[in-house]
């Protein structure tokens, strides 16, 4: 996928007043580009961070930020007050605000110089002040940041920045995300419908139908070179099952897929889209559900949901954009089957055929089985088990006046036994804090069997996300309580309602 982080920016504005002087005003600039020159070198934070001259009056401010705003390469700002800055001056700037802002509160120096410290040491010193002074202008504007106390060289400070600026990643890629349908909804399924004007509205992303005729058009078109080619990195990434070689039995099926592949791919870019969904209802002449085509973009970057479900999509391209460079991966999701053994609680997730090889650093295995629904020829798919470790899931609702992200803090899992029958790729967890008080928690929130399962994407980023986007995030994590979760539901409902413009 393209480096979502290429080309983009975050800008530093620095706050003070014009009452300091300007050998006083030099220092404050000479000091807030040490923190972005810090901050720059942590290799915390995936771009660079543009230091923006020292401002001191309201019309600067609303320039700054205004520009900021114009600015496609800016993904956010972060604002520091590095001494006093009188917060008036900053609403005219803050009512224009149209980035993700972090307010960072920091200061130039680590330890007190406590031997010489003066009055003027203690005046060019003072956003412990100053700050404090901002923090009450964005909360009385109703401003939704993210806060970040410490000094520029501690690393719990750059990686905290970082994680923000995924977050604004994720939002600038919502902004200009297209998802292509191909197909509606599975017929009859309630969670996976939703309102797709208000995810344009609260996004910023499109998401429309094609028909499927369009894409079997387009499958129809691939060149035999083309597949070619694609069935040779098939053949050199995985294991691949003996009657799906070359000259073996079913080795068109194989092509097929590589057909399927070329085609989704052309056409998705085609279209501008990094989103898409399919599903099994509505195939049209497709021979097979795209299966092996799907875990390949998917792998490659773009955001899927299967059965028409285009909010699981939107939360896995999300997921890329947001994990990108990380270790680990994402992938859509479905819960399928429990382990209730007493002690051994687990959840077994997987799909029909369309999870992500981003989630196993093993080599999968490249397979064809029959698939019993849907009434088409057998797919070919990748077979793996994810890899344990930490992980997330997340799923979108649309609780019709307004969407939900329910997130649950995962750990990945082996398998307690290999699973020689299963012919898909799966992934096995456990749910913090146990499985009967997640299962319960996330039901009680009305939230999906599909998910994004993401290894990549830290629980900070997508709570990030949510308030840029001011969407709910309900949160099951080791310290919940049903009861607790409960009463977060029924606050959470009170607060987005009024919220909410009338
Ligand atoms: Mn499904």
């Amino acid at each position: 996928m393209k480096n979502p982080f290429e080309g983009k920016e975050v800008w530093l504005l620095t706050g003070s007043q014009s009452l300091y002087g300007e050998d006083a005003l030099a220092q404050v600039a000479a000091q807030s580009q040490q923190v972005a020159a810090r901050l720059n070198q942590s290799g915390d934070i995936p771009v660079t961070i543009v230091w923006r001259p020292v401002l001191t009056d309201s019309e600067a401010i609303r320039r700054a930020i205004l520009e900021a705003g114009a600015n496609d390469a800016v993904l956010g700002v972060i604002t520091w007050m590095h001494t006093f800055s009188p917060a008036k001056m900053w609403i005219r700037g803050l009512e224009a605000l149209r980035k993700p802002l972090l307010h960072l509160h920091t200061q130039a120096n680590v330890a007190l110089p406590w031997s010489t410290l003066d009055m003027d040491f203690m005046n060019l010193n003072q956003a412990a002040h100053g700050d404090r002074e901002f923090g009450y202008i964005l909360t009385r504007l109703g401003i939704q940041r993210t806060t970040v106390v410490g000094h520029a060289s501690n690393e719990d400070v750059s990686r905290r920045i970082g994680t923000w600026t995924r977050a604004a990643a994720g939002w600038d890629a919502a902004q200009s995300m297209v998802l292509a349908r191909f197909g509606d909804n599975m017929r009859n399924v309630a969670v996976t419908e939703g309102d797709k004007t208000e995810a344009e509205i609260r996004f910023g992303t499109s998401v429309n139908t094609w028909g499927v005729d369009e894409l079997a058009h387009a499958i129809d078109d691939v060149s035999e070179a083309a597949i070619d080619t694609v069935v040779s990195d098939y053949l050199g990434s995985y294991e691949v099952q003996p009657e799906l070689l070359p000259g073996a039995s079913r080795h068109e099926s194989l092509r097929y897929s590589a057909r399927q592949e070329i085609a989704l791919r052309t056409f998705l870019e085609s279209v501008g889209a990094t989103a898409f969904t399919d599903t099994f209802e509505d195939l049209g002449t497709l021979r097979q559900l795209p299966g092996l085509a799907v875990q390949r973009l998917m792998a490659d970057g773009y955001g899927f949901g299967a059965e028409g479900d285009w909010k699981t999509a939107i939360l896995v391209r999300l997921a890329k954009v947001m994990g990108y460079g990380l270790p680990g991966g994402a992938s859509l999701m479905e819960d399928y089957s429990y382990n209730f053994e007493p002690g051994a609680e687990k959840i077994l997730g997987a799909h029909m055929l369309e999870v992500c090889p981003s989630l196993t650093t093993s080599r999968p295995s490249l397979e064809i089985h029959p698939l019993g629904i849907g009434g088409k020829d057998d797919p070919v798919r990748l077979v793996f088990t994810a890899d344990p470790g930490p992980g997330l899931v997340v799923a979108m609702s649309d609780l019709r006046d307004r969407f939900r992200l329910t997130a649950n803090v995962i750990e990945l899992v082996e398998p307690d036994e290999p699973l020689p029958r299963l012919p898909v790729a799966r992934a096995v967890w456990q749910p913090a804090p146990d499985l009967a008080t997640s299962a319960a928690a996330w039901l009680t929130a009305g939230a999906a069997h599909h998910t994004v399962l993401t290894t990549a994407v830290s629980l900070e980023t997508w709570h990030d996300f949510s308030a840029i986007a001011g969407v709910e995030l309900a949160l099951i994590d080791h310290d919940t309580t049903l009861r607790r979760f409960e009463h977060e539901l029924h606050w959470n409902a009170v607060y987005h309602r009024t919220a909410q413009a009338l």
